[in-house]
């Protein structure tokens, strides 16, 4: 389950952690059921994470059109890439579209022009 690393997954990952956030913010919102005002704004809270979370799913659908399939010449297994550099899927093998990169240390900062933080 950890090997599979690659970007999308780790987005995927991101979508359905906001699910169980939103789930967690609905649940804890029962506890306030004396107050509806404050249930009202946790359910509410509890939503705008979930519909988060489809929206999010939905950017995966739009990556997964724009990713390139490779073959990893580490394991010879074909994988999907997104952006300059990705991991492969099966092996985690650094995978680089420019040559430029080829051969730097594996950084995902390369394909946004400003840095990570
Ligand atoms: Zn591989």
């Amino acid at each position: 389950m950890a090997k599979y690393s690659s970007k999308i997954n780790k987005i995927r990952t991101f979508a359905l952690s906001l699910i169980f956030v939103g789930f967690i913010v609905m649940y804890v919102g029962i506890y306030f059921r004396t107050s509806p005002i404050i249930m009202t704004i946790f359910m509410l809270f509890g939503l705008l994470f979930i519909i988060a979370s489809t929206a999010v799913y939905f950017w995966i659908g739009m990556l997964s059109t724009k990713t390139i399939q490779v073959k990893c010449p580490n394991c010879g297994k074909h994988t999907k890439m997104l952006g300059r550099v990705d991991m492969c899927m099966h092996c985690r093998e650094p995978l680089t579209l420019d040559a430029k990169l080829e051969g730097h240390q594996f950084d995902e900062s390369y394909n946004s022009k400003k840095s990570g933080k």
